[in-house]
């Protein structure tokens, strides 16, 4: 039992949520190492959402605003994370959601849709294919999803599928707290906020949102310049750690 007053409760209350969902085989054990330098990059910005990062949401929702078919691709971790804030999304935005693991087994992705559907999300489902041009299983997808998707968002990616999917002339959105990885500088847009944080930004800036003021947003945006902001925004919160 995690006493509510210790200072990091809130980090302690979410591994313990992972390590149950990895016992559960919902979360793939190399999960748990990812969540590890996602917690180390949170603790280099702040633990809370940056001017970048909202920026970078903003444009986010305004991307998903003009997609034509928005699929949110979701793993162990995501789901075991922020099931409810995706369900959240896909009620604002009409974006499909997809069950895509690079660790798959017909066993964990029922279990993946279970916990999306028991928050009020639809799930995608059908027999997926290799539709996307890589050696490992997150080449496969739904025709009818990430297979016809004009965007994806995909949270904590791998650079290897965001690499293939931007080969494919897909649209794709990160989220991802490293600013250095591969998938942040070859995803369209990366927002480099926590998963948890970062997709109510997005739900929010999308309910506001004119298609005028999104256009404006996609004309305008740099994902270069985004990454540099935030790596300057690590920067500044480390030379102010010891204040
Ligand atoms: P790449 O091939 O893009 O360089 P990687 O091998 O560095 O990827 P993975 O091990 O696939 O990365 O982990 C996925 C990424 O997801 C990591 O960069 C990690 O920082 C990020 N991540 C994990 N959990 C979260 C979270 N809760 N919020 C935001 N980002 C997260």
């Amino acid at each position: 039992m995690i006493p509510p007053d210790h200072p990091r409760y809130r980090q302690l209350v979410v591994r313990e949520r992972l390590a149950r969902c990895a016992r559960e085989g919902i979360v793939a054990l190399e999960g748990l190492t990812a969540h590890g330098r996602a917690e180390a990059f949170d603790y280099l910005i702040g633990e809370k959402s940056t001017a970048t990062a909202r920026e970078a949401a903003r444009v986010a929702a305004a991307l998903l605003l003009l997609a034509r078919h928005p699929v949110l691709s979701v793993n162990g971790n995501t789901a075991a994370l922020a099931a409810a804030e995706c369900a959240r999304l896909q009620e604002v935005t009409g974006c499909g959601i997809e069950v895509n693991l690079f660790h798959r087994s017909e066993e964990r992705v029922r279990r993946i849709t279970r916990i999306l559907e028991d928050v009020g999300a639809s799930v995608l489902a059908g027999t997926p294919e290799r539709l996307i041009p890589l050696q490992h299983d997150r080449a496969l997808c739904l025709p009818g999803g990430i297979g016809s998707a004009d965007l994806v968002l995909v949270p904590l990616e791998d650079g290897d599928r965001c690499e293939a999917l931007r080969a494919m002339g897909r649209t794709v959105v990160t989220i991802d707290l490293n600013p250095l990885s591969r998938t942040a500088r070859m995803a369209t847009l990366t927002v480099v906020d926590e998963l948890t944080r970062a997709l109510p930004l997005i739900t929010e800036a999308y309910r506001g949102m004119t298609r005028t003021e999104a256009e404006a947003l996609v004309r305008g945006f740099d994902n270069h310049y985004l990454l540099q902001a935030a790596i300057a925004e690590i920067v500044r919160e480390l030379s102010r750690a010891l204040d």
